[in-house]
Formats: C-alpha cells, sequence, structure tokens
C-alpha cells in the first residue's frame, strides 16, 4: 500500500456508499434512518470515547502523562482500539496554545476515539481554510482566540492522527469523570470549540 489517505476514501467509504444506494434504490432501507445511524456514529457513539479519555486525563494526573506520551497505547488502554491503524497523537489545550485538527488532503480523522468524520471535516473549504487562516474557521464556529494564545494546526494523515485534549471549564471541581466526559463534544476534541462550562441546573429541592 502506498500509505496514502486515499486508502479509507476509496476502500470501505467507497464500498458503503454503493450498498447505501443499492439498499435505497432496492426499498430496503430509507435514506432518512441512514442518516440518522451515520449522525449517531458522528455525535454520540464515536465521539464518547474519546470524550471519556479527555474526561480522564483531567481527573487522573498520571493517565493524562501516559496520553500525552502515547495515545494509541493510552486508547488501547481503555479498550479503544480500531482497525484504521496508525498512531494516535493527543495535542493539549493550554492557556497559551490552542490545536487545531484537519486532514488537508482527505478526511483522516481517528475513528476509534471520534467515531465518523463530519461532512464539514471532509469539505475542501475546511481542509484549506484551517490551515490559511485558522483563526477564521474557529470563528465561524463561534470561537474567537485571543491574539496571545498561539494556535497550532496539526495534518493528519492514515499513519498519525490528532485529537485535542481541551481545556477543562471552570465551575467542575467536584464533578465524577462520567459527569466530565458529558461535557465534552466533539467539536472540542477537533478543535473548533472549547469545552463549555456546565449548565446552570434547576437545584433538586427547586424540581417538581
Ligand atoms: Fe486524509
Amino acid at each position: 500500500m502506498s500509505g496514502h489517505h486515499d486508502a479509507a476514501e476509496s476502500g470501505p467509504a467507497a464500498r458503503v456508499k454503493a450498498l447505501e444506494e443499492l439498499l435505497v434504490k432496492k426499498g430496503l432501507v430509507d435514506s432518512e434512518s441512514i442518516d440518522r445511524l451515520a449522525d449517531t456514529y458522528e455525535r454520540k457513539v464515536g465521539p464518547r470515547n474519546g470524550a471519556r479519555m479527555v474526561a480522564r486525563a483531567w481527573t487522573d494526573a498520571a493517565y493524562k502523562k501516559r496520553l500525552l506520551d502515547d495515545a494509541t497505547a493510552a486508547a488501547a488502554e481503555m479498550g479503544f482500539s480500531g482497525p484504521e491503524g496508525g498512531h494516535l497523537v493527543a495535542v493539549e489545550n493550554t492557556d497559551r496554545v490552542h490545536n487545531l485538527i484537519v486532514c488537508t488532503l482527505c478526511s483522516c480523522y481517528p475513528w476509534t476515539v471520534l467515531g465518523l468524520p463530519p461532512v464539514w471535516y471532509k469539505s475542501f473549504a475546511y481542509r484549506s481554510r484551517a490551515v490559511s487562516d485558522p483563526r477564521g474557521v474557529m470563528r465561524d464556529f463561534g470561537l474567537t482566540l485571543p491574539d496571545d494564545i498561539e494556535v497550532r494546526v496539526w495534518d493528519s494523515s492514515a499513519e498519525i492522527r490528532y485529537i485535542v485534549l481541551p481545556k477543562r471549564p471552570p465551575d467542575t471541581e467536584g464533578m465524577s469523570e462520567s459527569e466530565l466526559a458529558d461535557l465534552v463534544t466533539r467539536d472540542a476534541m477537533v478543535g473548533v470549540a472549547e469545552v463549555g462550562a456546565p449548565a446552570k441546573t434547576v437545584p433538586r429541592k427547586a424540581r417538581a
């Protein structure tokens, strides 16, 4: 294999698309349910793995060190390993550095920890602007970073895929690992968002 980006595009992805078209044509499935399934894997199932790793890193300094040293092993330790091979690298956001991930050539993405790449991640607009104007891209997603924060853009490949370790938000002291994981979004682990502080919920006593 040439070790290039296209492997995932022309291989399984193309076959899945052809299969989907066939199934829809034969009336075996409707494309709406396929969209719903894809949405589930994009937003829910896949990214929950990454979110659990982030939450553990926020609460366990030793795990965080292992994650930053060797994210492939840190993911496998939690039972997350997949068929795509290659190395997973975690890049940490701090008060001085913000990381953004992209695949400029196609759509290389850390499937085992983030699931399926969202449509925008695969778009030419994102792939080109993430490099030429990363702050502009982040503004489009609603994230405006102070000028004194250094932005680092990481170009994924079949060999190396990245996950952003976002900053732990304020007002989360005392939250459990699973409560913290619920705050972590896919977009924050790609770097187009930050993890927001927990929503103010109605105190238990005040509930009906
Ligand atoms: Fe790629």
